[in-house]
């Protein structure tokens, strides 16, 4: 059984001063996770994990993962900005970015953030923006598909990232030539991976590559960036990762491959999104009509603008209706929001207990990759974010969009 992070007492209690829809996120849970993050990789001295700020993009949520010890991994200018916004600078920054405008690569360089190399062209490219920093990472992309075990996981032979292994010897040598001293290598294979073999088969991968690398150009490696990809467990039936099982694993290929050849200085890096956040934030809306027509539908208050993944993906988000926990799921919903789109159901054919209008509806793991990838089709407003922090307390840490943000942009 799945349960939310929050009661109905609770959501009745946040009603009294902010209206649903909101997603609310769990400062403990948050904390907590991080903190065993950073115990299972304990054993590698540089360890750190750079929060992907795309998943969600929010200064508070960033704070608080500063406070336990993260950077943030950006992709684009705004999220350059909201870095330094937070306090990030130089070490503290990934810039893993692909197609790159040259002024990102200028903001970034600007900041002394660690630039993670797309492509092979992107040497000069960079080098004619702002120089070749002395510390640079590259992003490899070892083509075909990859697999643990004979089983399939993903097929970076279609993706668009990351130069091949060729281009990876040839990129060290070039940027050592013009004054690089410290490389890093990034690569990322696989997405929401429920496998705890995942990260140790990357880094296997990554730490024989680095080897390679290291004896065929002479270069200082200096970090390895696993980069995200450890899933989560939306359905209820999924079994959730071990993160200290994952951590022991990485470490065992350290001994073997890195420590032998004289490298067991590497710091490891990651940039984690949603295994930081997605379990650790929700949806929660209100049932506000019932439709019985071929089917039964629920309509809420919020729709996919405030969480796209169902429509996007088909992707499963688990909903409770918040105090009949423990009722019986005796009835068939679709669970809509208000888009002419029919996609835009955050359920379907979902066994609910029978939901009331009012009834206040939480869909879960929408902490990551959730508000962030919001959009305003039909002229519909991104809801707020509240935080729920240790105390108990709830804060609004953005509030919701109102017509003339929607109307700002417009000049007429
Ligand atoms: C999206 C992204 C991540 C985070 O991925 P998750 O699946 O959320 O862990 C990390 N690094 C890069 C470069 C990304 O694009």
């Amino acid at each position: 059984m799945k349960l939310p992070f929050v009661s109905l007492d609770k959501l009745k209690e946040i009603s009294q001063t902010y209206s649903t829809p909101y997603h609310l996120y769990d400062e403990k849970g948050i904390r907590e996770n991080a903190r065993n993050l950073y115990k299972a990789f304990s054993w590698n001295k540089g360890f750190k994990e750079y929060f992907a700020v795309k998943a969600t993009p929010n200064p508070s949520i960033i704070k608080i993962l500063m406070e336990e010890g993260c950077g943030v991994d950006c992709s684009s200018y705004t999220e350059l900005m909201m870095a330094e916004m937070c306090g990030c600078r130089g070490d503290d920054i990934m810039f893993s970015s692909n197609a790159t405008p040259a002024e990102e690569f200028k903001k970034a360089a600007e900041l002394g953030a660690q630039i993670n190399l797309d492509d092979i062209t992107h040497i000069e490219f960079l080098e004619n923006i702002c120089g070749i920093p002395e510390k640079i990472c590259c992003r490899y992309n070892p083509g075909g598909t990859f697999s643990i075990d004979n089983q399939f996981m993903d097929n970076p032979g279609e993706a668009k990232y990351g130069m091949t292994r060729e281009q990876m010897t040839e990129a060290f040598k070039k940027l050592k030539e013009k004054g690089a001293k410290e490389f890093g290598i990034h690569a990322f294979l696989a997405s929401n991976v429920l496998s705890d073999d995942y990260y140790p088969a990357l880094a296997a991968v990554l730490f024989q590559t680095a080897v390679e690398l290291q004896q065929e150009t002479g270069v200082k490696i200096a970090f390895i960036n696993l980069s995200g990809g450890i899933g989560t467990p939306y359905r209820p039936e999924e079994k959730a990762n071990d993160i200290f099982v994952i951590g022991e694993g990485v470490r065992k290929k350290f001994e073997e491959i890195l420590v032998p050849a004289g490298m067991g200085d590497v710091a490891i890096y990651c940039e984690l999104g949603r295994y930081m956040l997605a379990p650790y934030g929700c949806l929660v809306s209100t049932a506000i009509h019932e439709k019985h027509i071929h089917k039964d539908y629920i309509g809420l208050d919020s729709c996919a603008v405030d969480l796209m993944r169902p429509a996007m993906y088909g992707a499963y988000h688990h909903v409770t209706v918040s105090g009949k926990e423990n009722a019986p799921a005796d009835h068939v919903y679709d669970i809509t929001g208000s888009l002419c789109e029919n996609n835009d159901k955050f359920a379907i054919d979902r066994q609910l207990p029978k939901i009331d209008i009012g009834d206040f509806i939480i869909i879960h793991d929408t902490g990551a990759h959730g508000y962030a990838m919001g959009y305003n089709y039909n002229g519909k407003l991104r809801s707020k974010e509240l935080l729920l922090k240790e105390n108990g307390e709830v804060v609004m840490i953005r509030r919701a969009e109102t017509p003339e943000d929607y109307f700002a942009t417009l000049d007429f």
